[in-house]
């Protein structure tokens, strides 16, 4: 890139659905001759792609668009926090431009206002596969936008709109250049994945000379023909989700699902307005693990959700101790501004929401200990992820980057991030394990 190039600073904010977006804009502008620059002072204007979800969340946005002010001076916002433009130029009327998430277009377009674009129509600076904020192993591949939940505790419908599916031949060409560009590992995200396709009413599309509905279990079935890792998140247990099994038993995509139950509890989870939750889902776990004994199930929480009673926060340890999670994330209830859950009663006191949610650690830390010990002498495939002096870092099938644990392999000088081994688990603590690499005639 010579020393003429314009050059944009870009800080993303919030969830990998934002860094999806973040990646979407960046290819955009690099294509079109535009550079980018983490330095405040080189780039001629900077976009904050924010994040809105919670309060916290909220002010680490604003808190951003402020450094980036005082910084740069030119400043356009982007993302789930630019659908409140009102609050953002009340704290910071200088900024240029405020966007909403997903709105490409408006943000390239706010950009050629600030920076006009160079001109140069031979250029062809960007890799086939986009630019992406991820390690080249790996790779988030966002199949729909926004959701048709209503969720109590949730704004995100509001600020991202309704399901919007992409259509499969168009996610399928994505996930073809992201593998012929090196990724070994595709992670399928959304707001609602089992929900795939339902607004496009499952439209087939051709894809590879033959015709593929777009939905989930077509979808699962298309990526795992690529031949590499492919992860599944925000699965909510619809029925149909059960026709996911059976391709993780075949190894078409990975013996994993993140499923976001939030609590157990009937009573609380009708007050969140949770989707497919029913009373069968420890049934469906306990089948789940029949047919697909290594399957990783991950789910995240909430504790103190207004009207929570000791019974109930009872009932979810109990239920976590029957359902045996191999990954636990766990939310302390926020009151998000515009969520309809700040209108209920009995909203739980701060202390009592820091203890519950001590408590339900501590389960987890245990569960997940004794799950993890299960797994000694066992032989498991390892992703490795960095290359350390002392250590190679990688993961297991069960695990995915960033909010799951760890696999620890001995330093090894042929091994690089992406590759895959086959190792035998030595060692296991709470949330990690330590393996061998096994030589082929061990495997
Ligand atoms: S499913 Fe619920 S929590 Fe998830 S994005 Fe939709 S409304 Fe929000």
């Amino acid at each position: 890139m010579d020393q003429q190039t314009k050059k944009i600073g870009f800080i993303s904010l919030g969830c990998p659905k934002a860094l999806v977006d973040s990646e979407r804009i960046l290819s955009i502008l690099r294509a079109e001759g535009y550079g980018s620059t983490e330095n405040y002072s080189e780039a001629e204007v900077v976009v904050v792609n924010t994040c809105g979800f919670i309060d916290s969340a909220r002010d680490e946005s604003l808190s951003t668009i402020g450094e980036a002010l005082a910084e740069n001076g030119k400043v356009i916002v982007t993302g789930c926090l630019g659908a409140e433009k009102q609050t953002i130029l009340a704290q910071h009327p200088k900024v240029l431009a405020v966007t909403g998430p997903h709105q490409y277009d408006a943000v390239i377009d706010a950009i050629h206002a600030a920076v006009p674009p160079p001109h140069n129509p031979f250029m062809d600076l960007l890799p086939p596969a986009g630019i992406r904020l991820t390690p080249a192993h790996y790779a988030y591949l966002k199949i729909s936008e926004g959701c048709n939940n209503r969720c109590s505790f949730c704004i995100i419908p509001n600020l991202r709109g309704r399901l919007a599916s992409r259509p499969i031949d168009d996610v399928l060409r994505e996930a073809e250049a992201l593998v012929n560009s090196g990724v070994r590992e595709l992670l399928v995200i959304s707001q609602d994945t089992s929900a795939y396709g339902v607004d496009l009413r499952y439209q087939p599309y051709e894809f590879g000379g033959r015709q593929i509905r777009t939905h989930v279990t077509q979808l699962a079935e298309a990526l795992g023909e690529f031949g590499v890792w492919v992860r599944m998140h925000y699965v909510y247990p619809y029925p149909h989700v059960d026709e996911l099994i059976p391709l993780m038993a075949d190894g078409c995509i990975l013996p994993y699902l993140d499923i976001p139950f939030q609590h157990a509890s009937p009573s609380v989870l009708k007050a969140m307005r949770r989707p497919a939750s029913d009373a069968k889902t420890l049934e469906r776990i306990h089948q789940w693990r029949k047919d697909v004994p290594d399957i990783a199930l991950r789910s995240s929480f909430i504790v103190g959700f207004p009207g929570e009673s000791e019974q109930d926060f009872d009932y979810l340890l109990q239920w976590l101790k029957e359902a045996q999670l191999d990954r636990v994330g766990c939310f302390r209830y926020e009151a998000v501004r515009g969520a309809a859950s700040n209108e209920l009663g009995d909203h739980v006191p701060a202390e009592v929401v820091d203890e519950r949610w001590n408590r339900l650690m501590e389960t987890q830390r245990d569960i997940s200990a004794a799950r993890l010990a299960q797994r000694i002498g066992n032989k498991i495939d390892v992703i490795v992820d960095t290359v350390r002096e002392d250590v190679v870092v990688g993961r297991s099938t069960g695990d995915a980057p960033e909010i799951d644990g760890s696999v620890y392999l001995p330093v090894d000088a042929i091994l690089t991030p992406g590759d895959i081994v086959r190792a035998e688990v030595e060692h296991a603590d709470e949330y990690d394990l330590w393996a061998d690499p096994l030589t082929e005639s061990e495997q």
